[in-house]
This record gives C-alpha cells, structure tokens and sequence, in this order.
C-alpha cells in the first residue's frame, strides 16, 4: 500500500491538512506500507520555499515522518503535458477556442437564468481544418478533457459507493492557454507515477474526485481507492477558518502544545479507536488505526478538549523530556534559572499546567520575589492577627528543619496557638511568598524556596502588606 500526502506550500500547515496527514501516516504506520510527500508547487505566484519549509517541519514536529524525498510537483510538468498530449491523441480531449469572455457572457446569461453553467461544448466538433485556421489565426486555446456519457462511480472508504452523473461535470481544462497542466491532470499523473494505491484527503476534494477518475480511466490507469475524510468544524459548525483562531499547526506548537497532544487530538477528529479511550499515545494510535472507523460525519475542533489533552500527555511525560520541552520555552527574562532549578520545581508544577510556558508563568515566584500582592487575596486573608503570627513565626523558620513535614507541623501549631484555623494561616503565608492566592501545596513550595527566600519574602510582606484593623 502506497498513500501520500499532498500539501500544497501556498499556507501554512493547517490543522486539516496536518489531520489528513496524520490518518495517511497511520494508515501506513499500522500496516507497512509507504507514506509519501508530495508538494503541490505548479500555483508558482503563490507557493513558496519558506511555506515548504514551513510545512515539512510541521510535519516533523509531530513527528510524522516520510518515505523517501518529498516530490516537487513543478519538477514534472513536463511529463503532465506529455500525458495531456496523449489524451488529446487518443480522442479523449480536444482544443477549445472559447475567451474567457464569451465563456464568462454564457455564465451570466445561465447564472441570471437560475442555472448553473456548464462548458456547452462549444469546440468538441471543431474540424481539422477549422483547428487550422484558428491556430494559423493565433488565436489561444486551452485543451479540454472530453467527459464521456454515463456516470462515474467510485467506492470511497468513508463514503462507500458514490456516484455523480456525467452530466453534471463540464469538459474540464487540462491544459491552460499558457501551456501549463492544471492540478486536475498533475494530481493523476503524479499519484500513479509515485505508485499511489490510496488517496486519503479532505471532503473538500471530494467534488473533484468524478474528474480524476473518469482521466484515470481516459490515461488507462488503474484507480486508486478513494477515502475522504470528514470536515474539520469551529464550535459554530461552520467550516473551521482563521476567524476560528489559531488554525496553523506552528501556532499550537508556539503557544505550548506538545505534538503527542496535538497529534492525540487531531487522531480523534473523525475517527475513534472504538472504544472510550481518549488518551492515546502515537504507539497506540498505530495499533489500533483501522481507516474503517473514520466517520463520515464532520467533527468539531474543541480548543478546551485540547488543552485539557496537553495537561494529560504533560503528566504522562518522563522529567527529563519534559524539562527538554520546557527549556524552549523558558522567558528571555527567567534565563538565569537552570534545569537543576526547573528540575525541583517540576514535580510540584507538573500536575497544574496545561500549556508549557504555565510552568513559567504560573510559577515565576519560584524564581523571583513577587513584586505585589493580589489585592482580593489581600483582602481576603490578610485579616488582624496575621503580622503578630508572623512575627512570632519567623524565629521557629530560623532554626527549623526545612522539611514538608515540619513546616506544616510548625504552621499548624502557630495557627493553633493563636486561636485561628490552619487556613486562616496558611493563605496569607501563600500570599506573602508568592504574591497570588494559588500555587502548589505551601510546604512543599516552601522547601523547594528555601529558609532564605521563605524569610526575606514574609518580612517583605509584612513590610509592603497595609497592617489590617482588627
Ligand atoms: N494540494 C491539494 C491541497 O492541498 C491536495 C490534493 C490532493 O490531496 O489530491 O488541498
């Protein structure tokens, strides 16, 4: 089995193209056939190498790996046009005279009917001497393909047996007026030269599919099997967009999402494995991938499933790995913090973040004396009675062991002493050392601080903090 992906290097790698590239990879993956890259370059004003690049590392990101080297599709055209040149001499296309012009007045008048236009046929008949004289006239030509009779049916894994009526599908163009094949053509040409026996792409393609087959049949190659993969939807059930936000695969991967978790969650994007699992690793996904099960109903991008996702394959994540992940995302302004630093701090994060820069963000008073207090913390918790704890507190921190247990031993009996709760303590301590009203469990945080920075950020604190009236 031989299946490709086909991205054109006009945008960047979508979250559509990069699902329809992970199901041909693990169609592949789970059943030892090849994966293939081909880039769709023959739009020359608006494919670019940086695009390219752009995609090819997206792909790589997620860790989506090719066969071989990716086909330039603007290095064949040459062998596009001599197979148009073939179906031109074997009667299954023609020249077509038509302008633009004429071709554009006949959709007006058809449009402003009510109707949908369709090439009428116009040039199907001309005679060689008619051709003659129109090509010693200079004028321009297009060739078309010669649509046959009947209908064309194909069997598609998603969609099973489908069917268009000939008739509906005008003598398309395979061969534009500058010389240059069309992506109908190129597409066919291509996928049975590299061999491909399986085209699994967007339901977008889907209306084109007809045309491809009936050039299959006119160019006398086998038909590949079709599978087209439902829409990917925004939470309005409108075809996901830009206006969706982020839909560009480097965009996730900027703002902190792991591949496993993006490559996890674009998987479940009109497929299931059957059965309730949601957490699925890229092994597991290979194994229990069977193209049967993809839906033919589109499905919705859910940004929140994601995250949550990414919080999932975060605590699923070996340290050491995930330190190498964070270290990407360390702030310009945290780039004295170390990975042995990163490395005490992690076990107390990891179960609270849900994108990578969290750790930072969320745990910066790991690594710097917040510079306010939250206000309806303050408010809160700073109640009368607290300074006079502190102040007695702050010698016992100087001598005590800096362990969990006798932190929490020796919070809990201050709090005690005076009469207050455990929690009446234990938030305003939080606040004073980090500045928010939530954070890891306060004795571990304060182990992993130290006695020093414990000490110098409660005196802060009691310096900064208004004295609450009683
Ligand atoms: N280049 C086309 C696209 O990016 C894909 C063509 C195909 O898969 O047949 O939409």
């Amino acid at each position: 089995m031989i299946v490709r992906f086909a991205p054109s290097p006009t945008g960047y790698l979508h979250v559509g193209g990069a699902r329809t590239a992970i199901f041909n990879w693990l169609y592949t993956r789970s059943s030892q056939g090849k994966f293939l890259l081909r880039i769709e370059d023959t739009d020359r004003e608006r494919s670019s190498e940086e695009m390219t690049r752009e995609i090819l590392g997206g792909l790589r990101w997620l860790g989506i790996d090719w066969d071989g080297e990716p086909l330039i599709q603007s290095s064949r055209i040459a062998r596009h046009t001599e197979e148009c040149h073939r179906l031109l001499a074997e009667g299954n296309a023609f020249w077509c005279y038509c302008t633009t012009e004429d071709l554009d007045a006949q959709r007006g008048t058809a449009e402003a009917a009510g109707g949908a236009f369709l090439y009428p046929g116009t040039c199907r008949h001309l005679t060689d001497e008619q051709r003659s004289a129109n090509d010693a006239a200079g004028m321009p030509r297009v060739l078309r393909f010669r649509v046959p009779e009947g209908r064309t049916v194909f069997n598609d894994i998603v969609h099973d047996e489908t069917s268009f009526s000939n008739t509906e599908i005008d003598d398309f163009v395979i061969l534009r007026s500058d010389g240059t094949p069309t992506y109908m053509v190129a597409v066919v040409v291509d996928d049975h030269d590299m061999g491909v026996t399986h085209v699994l792409r967007g339901d977008d393609h889907l209306s084109n599919t007809p045309k491809q087959v009936m050039l299959y049949h006119g160019l006398g190659y086998e038909t590949p099997q079709f599978g087209h993969l439902p829409l990917i939807l925004g939470e309005d059930k409108k075809r996901l967009s830009k206006r969706h936000g982020a839909t560009s695969v480097g965009e996730f991967q900027q703002r902190g999402y792991l591949p496993e978790a993006m490559f996890n969650f674009l998987a479940l994007l009109g497929w299931s494995p059957g059965d309730d699992r949601e957490i699925l690793t890229r092994d597991e996904l290979v194994a229990s991938f069977d193209i049967r099960r993809v839906l033919k109903k589109s499905s919705v991008f859910d940004e929140e499933k994601l995250r949550w996702m990414n919080g999932q394959h975060i605590r699923l994540m070996d340290d050491g790995e995930l330190l190498r992940r964070l270290l990407r995302h360390r702030p310009d302004d945290l780039v004295d913090v170390d990975e042995a630093q990163m490395r005490a701090v992690l076990p107390l994060m990891k179960e609270r973040m849900v994108l990578l820069p969290d750790f930072f963000e969320n745990g910066r008073y790991f690594w710097r004396d917040p510079e306010e207090y939250d206000t309806d913390g303050v408010n809160k918790r700073w109640k009368a009675g607290i300074p006079e704890l502190l102040t007695d507190l702050l010698p016992l921190l100087e001598s005590c062991d800096f362990t969990p247990e006798a932190l929490e031993t020796l919070i809990r009996e201050s709090a005690e002493q005076k009469g207050m709760g455990a929690g009446k303590v234990i938030h305003p301590i939080r606040l004073a050392l980090t500045g928010a009203t939530a954070s890891p469990s306060l004795f571990d945080m304060m182990t992993v601080l130290g006695r020093e920075t414990c000490l110098r950020r409660l005196r802060r604190a009691m310096a900064q903090i208004p004295v609450p009236e009683s």
